[in-house]
């Protein structure tokens, strides 16, 4: 059976794990990089996520460092605006709109939203293109045995792979993760998301709206148009039966439903895309790390949809561990690194999961004296200039080292 050696074995070939193969193949270390499913870059294929990945400022540069960028943007839709609607009151009608403009903070918008399965489609080219990348879609991590020198991991078709580090980013349900046996703690909402695509006959005008009411956000993110039309990604998210109705309504009772819950603010929606449904939950790993591994991304936290955190904290993940290895390429995989990328990581993760959840419960509140406290609270926030900025850059998320 064949035996190789490798810097770097990348569990997971999801966005984070491919742009974690672009990022470290771009600055010059040899990956291997397994996934057991290959990657669907169509939009119409079965099993395409049609969820869409809203990446804020920071996210950009490190795209740009891993020689991904310059492909995404001729695709991407730019965030100008964030606005939030608390439509809380009796009727689904907007009682509170507050817009958050990137040109508060600079010049550039607050960031980029592109489809994931584009972004697969654009990363596994990037990929094709470096030669010390060894993309094995179709082939999955099956054991992992760690020394303090090296890890050993026996890949699903036999292959057995020494690599100084192993970069887990296999997901919510982390196999690697579960190997190590490092516990997570898990929050559950009873939330499920819907997330599909839209026209509506207002064009969007690079605003990306959260409209609040209860069961969660209801979130329209721009897309460029489709066909002459205005297009938004949605997500949706609602209690899980809740979810279970929309998803099985007929198109047409769907359509009305959704223009309803969205306040009608860019007129009769029109569903676009399959539905797709995905389970929300919070989870963190208690150590983002474990011998000759990190975790990264959902492997090692898992947030609601808002506010884009979710890939966006990846990619902070991905950029403190690649700063580590350029600095010191001699320590990969070693203790003292290890303890590095988790001291750099896990306080900052801990409190931007700690502030989404909060946020989430904020929005699915049913009571009304709470509905109207929540709108109260978010007046109050907006109004005072030095809060609303720090806002923002908070919600951009810092850079890091
Ligand atoms: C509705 C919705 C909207 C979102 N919108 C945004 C947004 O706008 N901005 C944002 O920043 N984030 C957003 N997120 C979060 C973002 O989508 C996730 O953070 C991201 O997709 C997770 O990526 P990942 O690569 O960590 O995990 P995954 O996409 O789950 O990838 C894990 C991969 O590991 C593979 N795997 C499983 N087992 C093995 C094995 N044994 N060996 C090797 N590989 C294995 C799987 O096949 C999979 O491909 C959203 C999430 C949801 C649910």
């Amino acid at each position: 059976m064949e035996r190789i050696k490798t810097d770097i074995l990348i569990s997971g070939g999801g966005v984070a794990g491919l742009t974690a193969a672009a990022a470290f193949g771009t600055a010059g270390f040899n990956v291997i990089c397994v996934d057991p499913a290959p990657p669907i870059t169509e939009r119409d294929a079965a099993g395409a996520d049609l969820r869409t990945t809203a990446f804020l400022q920071p996210a950009r540069d490190f795209l740009d460092r891993a020689g991904i960028w310059n492909k995404l943007a001729p695709h991407a839709s730019p965030l100008q605006i964030m606005r939030i609607v608390d439509a809380g009151g009796e009727t689904p009608e907007p009682r509170l709109t507050k817009d958050f403009n990137a040109a508060d903070i600079g010049d550039l918008p607050f960031g980029w939203n592109l489809p994931n399965w584009l972004l697969r489609r654009e990363m596994t080219a990037r990929l094709a293109e470096l030669p010390n990348v060894d993309f094995r879609p179709g082939t999955g991590t099956a054991r992992v045995f760690t020394r303090s020198r090296q890890a050993l991991v026996t890949l699903s078709d036999g292959t057995k792979v020494e690599a100084k580090m192993i970069i887990a980013a296999d997901g919510r349900g982390s196999p690697v993760r579960e190997a190590l046996d490092i516990p997570v703690k898990t929050t559950r909402y009873g939330q499920k998301a819907l997330a599909f695509a839209v026209t509506h006959p207002i064009p969007h005008e690079n605003v990306s709206t959260e409209v609040h009411r209860s069961g969660g956000p209801f979130t329209l993110v721009p897309l460029p148009d489709r066909d002459g039309v205005p297009s938004s990604a949605i997500v949706w998210m609602e209690d899980g039966p809740e979810v279970a109705r929309l998803a099985a309504l007929p198109e047409a009772d769907f359509n009305a439903e959704m223009t309803t819950r969205s306040c009608g603010l860019y007129g009769p929606l029109t569903l676009a895309s399959q539905r797709t449904v995905w389970p929300i939950i919070s989870q963190m790993a208690e150590r983002m790390y474990g011998e000759r591994t990190t975790l990264v991304a959902e492997a090692a936290h898992v947030v609601p949809p808002i506010g884009a955190q979710g890939l966006n904290m990846s990619l902070g993940d991905l950029r403190v561990l690649l700063n580590l290895a350029v600095e010191a390429p001699h320590l990969i995989g070693e203790v003292s690194m290890l303890e590095s990328y988790h001291k750099a990581r896990h306080s900052e993760v801990r409190a931007r999961v700690a502030g989404v959840d909060l946020l989430n419960r904020t929005s699915q509140i049913e009571a009304q004296p709470l509905r109207d406290a929540r709108a109260m609270g978010l007046n109050a926030l907006y109004s005072v200039a030095p809060v609303r900025k720090t806002m923002i850059q908070l919600g951009l998320g810092a850079r890091g080292r």
